[in-house]
């Protein structure tokens, strides 16, 4: 025997595709060649395989080895193959390997020593292997309470090359993950906590509600981040598949949890606005990262201090905003991570940032120009916008304990049931996922209940996007309040919500 088949993932971003690994083992002057695009992580391969076989006790063939991955066109990244590279070498030499082999992955980097290190996307390239109609997958040891939310393939987890050796051999057995454990339940963090500040509650409860974009203004310390924070806590749980999305995505950032790896709670990240463009959005170097954009998939994305923002980062959310995702491009292609989040904005109202004991010491002019950064195409996506109030601007009436965020929570949970209801046959799940034509042509509104609209388009008060974005609001109004369709006193209040940006 001198020519084995082996099989490993190659992952771009959370899509991941099956190679084939040939090993040919033949005489001539002693060498080890890999062919078929690998980047430099990979090239290294070769002298951590070699390594780690003779350190397993194994010969390694003094021979002219090639080692041949297809589809040869795709580059190839980092030290996963590690695994499938030294099983393919032993293989050609020694033939009783091979039967297994054919019909396994094998996922894992080797230490010099032989043991199997964990690596980054396990997890997404299981999905791909399942996929691929791939029965039996070996994964390093470490990563085998990630790979329990994979069902459908035989997953099997390796400590070191020998265990993997034995197993291939028909003799040795390999353990199986346990049980999938969920995340220990997070108690969400309490809106009663929040005083006063009923207006801008009130527009946390309709963004949990229609799944809507928010920008909250106020003065340092008047608990925008502490209401932000709190949005998490009044959405409904992730679906599996959702939460699966979001696992595979914190695999391929190296940060998810191996004490129950699946979480149902919606994330909540908040990345600082000094962050680069690569943390934002995704990318780095070698191979690209999710961004913050995607680690809130199916969350929330908190943009603290929103005007301080650089145009081109704020920019840089309006294709997420739009798609649902994004694309990294790399010299040999693209990437693309899931983003599918819900933003929530915060500024001051001004650059001077008025503590609640003194007063705004800025021009009317930079007042004006300071929230005119946040770029109109951002600003048309947010539906809704709240003032928050200085404490001591509150009345005693103002400061009374607001809602807790169990009550909160169910009539957001009631509402967004009777808009997915409504909108099943078409398979949105919120009101804010709804395209602005449906709005105005399936399910236009009676003109005497738009009138509102009408006139504010015709005052040039609303852009025709911003009107769509009203009647979002005015939807999840009437979802809240528990009517068919809005009536005029929502659409009025939607509008107010959307208010202009030149405060
Ligand atoms: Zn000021």
């Amino acid at each position: 025997m001198a020519l084995a088949r082996a099989r490993s993932v190659a992952l771009y971003g959370v899509d991941g595709r099956l190679v084939e690994i040939e090993a040919d083992v033949g005489d001539g002057v002693p060498a080890m060649r890999l062919v078929g695009l690998p980047d430099a992580a990979l090239h290294e391969s070769k002298v951590r395989v070699r390594s780690a076989v003779l350190n397993s006790g194994w010969v390694w063939p003094n021979k002219r080895i090639t080692l041949a991955l297809s589809p040869a066109t795709l580059r190839k990244t980092g030290s996963g193959f590690d695994m499938a590279l030294a099983c393919g070498v032993l293989a050609a030499e020694h033939g009783e390997l091979s039967a297994r082999l054919e019909h396994t992955v094998l996922i894992g980097e080797l230490a010099l020593d032989g043991r199997v290190r964990p690596v980054r996307g396990v997890l997404p390239c299981l999905l791909t292997a399942r996929a691929a109609g791939v029965r039996t997958v070996v994964v390093p040891h470490d990563t085998l309470a990630e790979a329990s939310l994979v069902d459908g393939v035989d997953i099997l987890g390796a400590r070191c090359l020998n265990e993997v050796l034995e197993w291939l051999r028909g003799e040795g057995e390999l353990e199986r993950p346990g049980p999938l454990v969920l995340a220990p339940d997070q108690v969400p963090l309490e809106l009663a906590d929040v005083v006063g500040q009923h207006a801008a509650r009130t527009a946390l409860e309709v963004a949990a509600a229609g799944g809507h974009h928010l920008l909250l203004v106020g003065s340092p310390g008047t608990g925008k981040t502490m209401l932000a924070r709190r949005l998490v806590g009044l959405l409904p749980a992730l679906r599996t598949e959702e939460a699966l999305q979001l696992a595979a995505i914190r695999s391929v950032a190296g940060r998810l949890s191996n004490e129950g790896p699946l979480s149902l709670v919606p994330p909540f990240v908040a990345p600082h606005h000094s962050s680069s463009m690569a943390s934002l959005i995704g990318g780095g170097s070698g191979v690209a990262k999710p961004g913050a954009v995607s680690m809130a998939h199916r969350g929330v994305l908190f943009v603290d201090e929103a005007p301080d923002w650089g145009p081109h980062m704020l920019d840089a959310l309006r294709t997420p905003l739009e798609e649902g995702e994004v694309r990294i491009s790399r010299t040999d292609g693209s990437v693309r991570y899931p983003a599918r989040f819900q933003l929530v904005m915060a500024a001051n109202p001004c650059p001077c940032a008025p503590a609640h004991d003194r007063d705004c010491i800025c021009p009317s002019l930079a007042r004006r120009r300071y929230l005119g950064r946040l770029s109109g195409p951002l600003m048309d996506r947010v539906d809704l916008r709240a003032e928050l109030m200085p404490l001591v601007a509150l009345t005693s009436a103002d400061v009374q304990p607001g809602e807790s965020t169990e009550v909160v929570r169910a009539r957001v949970l009631a509402a967004r049931a009777a808009a997915v209801e409504r909108w099943a046959e078409y398979g949105w799940l919120s009101n804010a996922e709804v395209p602005g034509p449906a709005l105005r042509d399936r399910f236009r509104l009676p003109r005497r209940v738009v009138a509102p609209l009408d006139s504010a388009l015709f005052r040039g008060e609303l852009t025709a996007r911003g009107a769509d974005r009203a009647l979002r609001t005015a939807w999840t109004l009437a979802d809240l309040g528990g009517l068919d369709r809005p009536d005029t006193e929502m659409v009025e209040r939607a509008i107010a919500f959307k208010e202009q940006r030149a405060a």
